[in-house]
């Protein structure tokens, strides 16, 4: 009898502004194996990578997939030709497929999938990665799709999330999409904390659904599979679906911005966090973004937050001395700015006492004593009482010791929404009997 192996696929980079979608693949391969009794042993994933790379079509998200089969050979070769034949490389995609025939992920994995999350890694570092590790590894273009393809088969989840993305029928790709906006806020009302970022309350605005031609109808993100089940059965969408495929996720897990930023690794497009004291007055620049510096082990560190992340206010309002943590990505360095960390979330430690001096009280007639000139002191224009300085008092700072973050609107797919803090969703539940995959045929 032919052994089973547990085989791992690695996929990314098979998409372009102009159309596909990788997750979309994903669901069209899983529906193949699917159709000859594959048994899965996981979640598809969808993992999303340093979010300030460049050349991201849009939240550099990889997939792989797990499953365990008597015929690898056979699937490898089925795979293979989808990804040849579905990716957008006329347009730009640059596919890399990555096989790993193995039960355990090999620590290298893991390491490589950990510094793509928030480091730039060279196309070169992925193929000599490959070969080292005597990888089967598939690739058009340049090969850039070789990163998320070996990261996401390598992400070692501490927490997750849950994403169902639904899928339109091929004739309706590039056309609107057209969702009863009342329904989504309905759905979120009745479904979360157990979905999340599904509605913004403030903007009135649908967040599940995208706006290019891939094509996804809607994505609802949560925790568990029954509410995004009970999610979809509460949205209101004329559009006859083609199906869905529910993916486990690090979105919404802000596990990009775990590591510490220094003045070593700090590179252009790196994200992270850091921590240091307010070294200046922060300025507010044309479009009210708010520039200051910090202070880090020595190293001074320019911040920038934009206007659009709502907390453009929060930082115009720190002083030098106060101490923070800040989360973000690395800006390269441009004609009239330094380096600069654009700000994904402010966390103040402390906030220093905000002092300020006015004239001194006469205290008899309860008035403000007047200045006698340069150096001259002051003094009471009524009963005449002198003071030789003015008197310090402590103003009341506008900001509190707390943990800031943008607006849902300003959200990317990996920053921890504010009811995810605290939250670790670390529960193996997968079951295969489970709708985790359907078409409506
Ligand atoms: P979608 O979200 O629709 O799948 P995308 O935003 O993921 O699209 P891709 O077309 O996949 O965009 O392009 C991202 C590319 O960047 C991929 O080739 C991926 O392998 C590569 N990549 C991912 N992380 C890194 C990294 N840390 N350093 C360098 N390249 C990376």
């Amino acid at each position: 009898m032919e052994e089973e192996t547990i085989l791992n696929i690695g996929f990314d980079d098979t998409d372009s502004p102009k159309g596909m979608c990788t997750t979309f693949l994903a669901y069209k391969i899983v529906d193949s194996l699917q159709k000859q009794k594959t048994v899965f042993l996981d979640f598809p994933r969808l993992i999303r990578f340093n979010p300030n790379i460049p050349w991201k079509t849009r939240g550099n998200g990889a997939v792989a997939i797990k499953i365990k089969t008597k015929n690898p050979s056979k699937i490898k070769n089925q795979v293979k030709n989808m990804i040849s034949k579905y990716s957008d490389t006329k347009n730009g995609a640059n596919p890399g497929l990555v096989f790993l025939e193995s039960p355990f992920i090999p620590v290298e994995f893991v390491k490589f999938s950990n510094l793509a999350l928030w480091q730039l890694i060279n196309r070169d570092h992925a193929k000599k990665f490959a070969k080292r590790n005597n990888l089967e590894v598939y690739f058009q273009g340049n090969g850039q799709g070789l990163i998320g393809a070996i990261g996401a088969i390598g992400y070692d989840f501490h927490d997750h999330t849950l994403e169902l993305l639904s899928y339109r029928k091929k004739s309706k790709f590039g056309k609107e999409r057209k969702i009863s906006s009342e329904s989504v806020k309905i759905m979120q009302d009745q479904t979360s904390p157990s979905t999340f970022n599904s509605f913004d309350v403030e903007k009135e605005r649908v967040l599940i659904m995208p706006h290019g031609p891939d094509p996804v109808f809607y994505g609802i993100r949560g925790e568990n599979v029954d509410s995004l089940l009970r999610a979809t059965t509460i949205l209101k969408n004329e559009e006859k679906l083609d199906g869905y495929m529910i993916f486990k996720s690090n979105q919404g897990t802000g596990d990009h911005l775990t590591n510490e930023l220094n003045a070593e690794n700090m590179k252009p497009y790196a994200s992270g966090k850091i921590t240091g004291i307010v070294s200046n007055m922060p300025r507010i620049a044309n479009g009210g973004h708010v520039f200051f510096k910090i202070i880090s082990k020595t190293h001074e560190f320019w911040c920038a937050v934009y206007k659009p992340t709502g907390m453009s206010t929060v930082a115009s309002n720190l002083i030098k001395g106060d101490k923070i943590c800040v989360g973000g990505g690395v800006r390269k360095a441009s004609k009239n700015f330094p380096r600069i960390i654009n700000l994904e979330f402010l966390d103040i430690l402390n906030l220093e006492k905000k002092m300020s001096t006015s004239n001194p009280d006469c205290n008899k007639c309860h008035k403000k004593m007047k200045s006698k000139g340069m150096h001259q002191g002051f003094q009471c224009i009524r009963c005449g009482k002198k003071s030789p300085k003015k008197i310090s008092f402590e103003v009341s700072r506008k900001i509190k010791k707390q943990l800031y973050l943008p607006k849902i609107s300003a959200h990317r797919h990996l920053t921890r929404p504010l009811q995810r803090i605290g939250t670790v969703n670390d529960k193996f539940d997968f079951d295969e009997s489970v709708s985790w995959f359907c078409v409506y045929r």
